[in-house]
């Protein structure tokens, strides 16, 4: 057999070659076009989950398969010994759009917030001395999975079994002012927070709390750094949540959207807070790739027009109104909640810790949804979605959530 050899495979070779750590749904999809995709035996599905609030565009936009492909005729990987034009392009673009001064460019979405962890503690470290070390983060937040990452998240379910974790990290509890007031001091060297909790249950910061969090950071000369990473790319109907909520972070992470499927994650921040990651400090061989920044400014060309933060907005609307009927015909979700297209349907109280069988019963009617914990299904979809394809997931979802409400009563 030569190693090009295409053989069968299916989602029974997973559990016998790939690791445990996953326990991906039964169909394989094998080719995707705009918000639908089509698994290993032809059938349809109308994408409501966007790769986890990363296919931005959909799947194979012409712009981005245009830049990847001339992008892959010229230069694919250079590593950060030299610099290159789409990463030079890419920083600009985000300078330009985003309160940012500085760049820093790696592969996802936990390293992004590694870097920005980093930075943080070398700005309390050498900029104020080694008392200056906590980090505050809250309950429930979500900041990906590296060892430093899991700690600063507020989910003790990632840590278990990881221990020793890296010590200096506080959590309270998100939107609460007065755990907070007492949480922060000299001591703080920065607060991380999503703007909008998506992994914690699609749950928004009150901007009250956010603007307060924001003072006294800065009373406490504590770096705020906003974990954008799902909310970020234009998902809330802003280019970054930031800027609805009207709250300017010093440090920000961008990954999932931002590249639109190609794997990239960024760090932005300011000129006077970056300087604390000098030459030799921090790296990442791929940081900066090509590719992926060929494929990225691609997206930020997209996404910064106008017409798509509107056409979020526009559809928001329509889902949320949508799913908020259905919820309240079968009497399974309660109040629709989130912003732009990052949205969560929580379960009514008699269906409390069933949402993933709703994501299970989606996929049986062609339609591809997905949980934000236990209670939440989420629905992230692509920032283009047409009418069509709404519409047409929002009868198949519907038809899934009557099946489950006839079983239950049956
Ligand atoms: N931060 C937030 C808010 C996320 O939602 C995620 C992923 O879900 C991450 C960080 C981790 O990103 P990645 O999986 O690209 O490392």
């Amino acid at each position: 057999m030569s190693d090009s050899t295409i053989f069968a495979v299916s989602r029974a070779d997973f559990d016998h070659v790939m690791l445990g750590n996953y326990n991906p749904a039964e169909m394989v999809p094998v080719r995707g076009a705009g918000s639908r995709v089509w698994d290993q035996s032809g059938k349809e599905y109308v994408d409501f989950a966007g790769g986890i609030a990363v296919t931005c565009l959909g799947h194979c936009h012409p712009k981005l398969v245009t830049a990847l492909t001339d992008q892959a005729s010229k230069l694919w990987h250079l590593s950060n010994v030299v610099t290159n034009e789409p990463a030079l392009r890419l920083a600009k673009k985000l300078c330009d759009a985003t309160f940012a001064e500085r760049v820093y460019f790696c592969n996802s979405g936990a390293e992004a917030n590694e870097a920005a962890f980093k930075l943080a503690r070398r700005y309390g470290n050498v900029g104020f001395g080694p008392h200056k070390n906590e980090i505050i983060s809250f309950y429930k937040s979500f900041h990906g999975r590296t060892l430093f990452t899991v700690s600063v998240g507020g989910q003790a379910k990632y840590t278990e079994g990881f221990e020793p974790v890296p010590g200096g990290i506080k959590h309270v509890d998100f939107n609460d002012l007065a755990a907070f007031e007492s949480a922060i001091s000299d001591n703080t060297c920065a607060v991380v927070m999503e703007p909008i909790q998506g992994e914690g249950g699609i749950i928004s910061a009150d901007p009250t709390f956010a603007k307060r969090v924001r003072e006294l950071s800065d009373k406490h000369q504590a770096l705020l750094i906003y974990d954008e990473v799902q909310s970020g790319a234009g998902r809330t109907g802003d280019l970054y949540a930031y800027m609805g909520l009207g709250v300017t972070p010093d440090v920000l992470t961008t990954a999932k959207g931002l590249g639109g499927g190609f794997p990239i994650g960024a760090m932005l921040t300011t000129e006077k807070v970056g300087a604390h990651l000098p030459f030799g400090t921090h790296g990442s061989t791929y940081g900066g790739n090509p590719l992926a920044c060929a494929v990225a400014e691609a997206v930020m060309d997209e996404i910064s027009l106008a017409s798509v933060m509107d056409g979020v907005k526009v559809r928001s609307a329509h889902l949320m109104s949508a799913l908020q009927a259905i919820g309240d015909k079968y009497e399974v979700f309660g109040k629709i909640r989130g912003q732009g297209l990052l949205v969560g349907a929580p379960m009514a109280e008699a269906w409390k810790g069933r949402a993933k069988e709703f994501t299970v019963a989606g996929l049986e009617h062609g339609v591809w949804c997905l949980v934000a914990g236990p209670d939440v299904v989420r629905f992230a979809p692509s920032l283009i979605i047409s009418d069509d394809e709404l519409a047409d997931g929002l009868d198949r979802f519907e038809a899934a959530v009557e099946q489950m409400v006839n079983q239950q009563i049956g």
